[in-house]
């Protein structure tokens, strides 16, 4: 996760997704009145499942997918 900073006043910023084609990114403070626009792309990711590792009876590791 990515926490935005105003460049300003150092107050979180807040990041709305507009979803246009191509989507815009509009990050607005929400102390001050500094806002940003940026255009985007479309990235698609597939997700890559992390085995769980939990640990059982005298150190065996055991692997769930
Ligand atoms: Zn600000």
């Amino acid at each position: 996760m990515i926490e935005y900073i105003c460049p300003e006043c150092g107050a979180k910023v807040n990041v709305l997704c507009l979803t246009s084609l191509p989507p815009i990114y509009r990050y607005k403070c929400s102390k001050c009145s500094y806002e940003y626009e940026e255009k985007s792309n479309i990235t698609q990711k597939v997700i890559a499942p992390i085995p769980m590792m939990t640990l059982t009876k005298h150190d065996e590791f055991t692997v769930y997918y």
